[in-house]
């Protein structure tokens, strides 16, 4: 049952009722004149909202940062992490709001405001986020959840007048998220000198989001809850990774802070889905040394796991046995990566010999700098039909001797060609969220122009589906959009 009024949600606070040791209550600063550049059907949906509620006045003023969430508390959080592999101290919410939990037809959601103004956090901060960003933020968590990537959700932005300053001026926005918990490897990490608070901490996660967690073992072992939640969360970060690597994405600023206690994709930055394959692409251009690149993302993740299972050695829990769990890292890696290309591959199970022709494979785009979405998409009928899909690579000889290697793979799975191909469709999409889609949207934006961004998310929540019109859409960056850079500031 969907409710036409957000006064008719049902609100829940118990982040608030964790001690005041966790967060900062406080109000939003509302934008000058806001106005609302676009909702999200789909996401009100999961809050249990109409199409018709999107377009209240009591909706707009909530999502500006005028009026509460009826019924919620609304605070920023604290937490601390990891910058660029060096510890950073206290960092927190220095420009979201906490609003509340909604109960929804299917879940729990909180509900955020992001570029809502100043908090105890916002260090040398405005408080602010603009429209560039958001729009960024807003589209890539509906990208996401389109690919079928575990991700935070975005309802709604609003723009403002007000000026920001960046590289450049520019307006400010707030963007809607959504997400079970905000929750962050920074927040336990907060906690490591106060053993109390982190024991609350990871009692309101279990409790909340893995309460299967304090049910007896099958094996009957008796391990520590923080062993248990740290295993959890491996296994949904090694496979949350995988699924980036094998959607061309990269999250670029992999900080502890940016890390989900849920595994999902958080904190949308300078992010970016790869065009042409390189194996060590780095998407944000501040990222010299290329510490969040492509290829170093499972490294870094498993990485920021020891920053996690190291906050536990404040609950008693012996150093080897955090060792010892964190090893299981690479397996549950691995297993998901071959899981994703299975699928992508067309293949029924990941096979002796799959590595050599896989790794031939990533040479390959690597060397002809071929697209990675439409490679994999026009592999699928590249049996049949191989010259379009031969003509994404520079040399298409080399593509060919690769391709009848592939062939032979194909061959010993033995499944109809139907079958394979309709499934390879399905894990293989057409559509990303490639920068300068993002950038042409975010253009129309800042005319407060929304088309450019219902037409994306019409695409990008179907991206297997095929649509005629939108050829333009499926295919590399015209000329003027080559290079494109993205930074940090948002
Ligand atoms: P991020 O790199 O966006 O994940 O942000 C890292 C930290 O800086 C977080 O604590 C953010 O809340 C804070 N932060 C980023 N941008 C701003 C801003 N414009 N104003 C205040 N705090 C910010
Ligand atoms: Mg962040």
């Amino acid at each position: 049952m969907l409710v036409d009024s957000i006064h008719e949600l049902h609100v829940v606070n118990p982040y608030a009722e964790l001690p005041s040791a966790f967060y900062t209550e406080l109000s939003p600063q509302p934008l000058t004149r806001p106005r609302l550049l676009h909702a999200n059907p789909q996401a009100a949906q999961l809050l249990g909202l109409t199409e018709d509620a999107l377009k209240s006045k009591s909706f707009l003023d909530v999502f500006a940062g005028n009026a509460p969430l009826p019924g919620g508390r609304t605070l920023a959080s604290v937490y601390s992490g990891h910058q660029f592999g060096v510890w950073a101290g206290q960092l927190g919410d220095g420009r979201a709001h906490l609003l509340g939990e909604i109960q929804g037809p299917s879940g729990n959601w909180e509900v955020q405001l992001k570029g809502s103004g100043l908090t105890p956090y916002s260090r040398m901060g405005d408080g602010r986020a603009v429209i560039r960003s958001s729009v960024r933020e807003y589209l890539a968590s509906e990208a996401m959840a389109g690919l079928g990537i575990p991700t935070t959700r975005a309802l709604a932005i609003v723009v403002g007048d007000d000026p920001v300053r960046r590289e450049t001026i520019e307006r400010a926005a707030i963007v809607t998220r959504l997400s079970p918990s905000f929750v962050r490897f920074g927040t336990f990490e907060h906690f490591i000198q106060q053993p109390h608070y982190l024991q609350q901490l990871l009692d309101y996660v279990v409790d909340r989001y893995y309460p299967h967690l304090r049910e007896p073992r099958a094996d009957g072992k008796d391990v520590h809850l923080s062993l248990r939640l740290l295993d959890e969360v491996m296994l949904r970060s090694a496979q949350l990774v995988a699924d980036w690597q094998t959607a061309g994405f990269c999250h670029g600023v992999m900080n502890t802070d940016n890390m989900s206690i849920l595994g999902l994709t958080l904190d949308y930055g300078p992010y970016g889905f790869m065009d042409t394959f390189q194996i060590g692409h780095i998407c944000n251009h501040t990222d010299v040394h290329g510490r969040y690149a492509w290829n170093a993302q499972p490294s870094v993740m498993h990485w920021n796991l020891f920053r996690l299972a190291n906050t536990f050695v404040a609950l008693g829990v012996e150093a080897d046995d955090l060792r010892d769990t964190l090893q299981g890292f690479e397996q549950y890696f691995l297993d998901a990566f071959h899981g994703n290309l299975v699928k992508k591959f067309g293949w029924s199970s990941w096979r002796e010999g799959d590595e050599v022709l896989v790794d031939d494979w990533w040479r390959l785009l690597h060397i002809q700098q071929a697209d990675f979405t439409l490679s994999f998409r026009r592999l699928a009928h590249a049996l049949e039909r191989p010259e379009p899909w031969l003509e994404l690579f520079n040399d298409p000889d080399a593509a060919a001797q690769w391709l009848e290697r592939y062939r032979h793979r194909i061959q010993e799975d033995a499944g109809p060609d139907e079958e394979r191909i309709a499934a390879m469709l399905a894990a293989n999409p057409l559509y990303v969220l490639r920068n300068h889609l993002a950038e042409i949207a975010i253009r129309a934006a800042e005319q407060d122009d929304p088309s450019e961004i219902e037409t994306l998310l019409t695409l990008l929540r179907d991206p297997y589906t095929e649509r005629a019109g939108y050829e333009s859409y499926a295919g590399p960056a015209p000329d003027w959009a080559q290079g494109l850079s993205v930074s940090c500031s948002s």
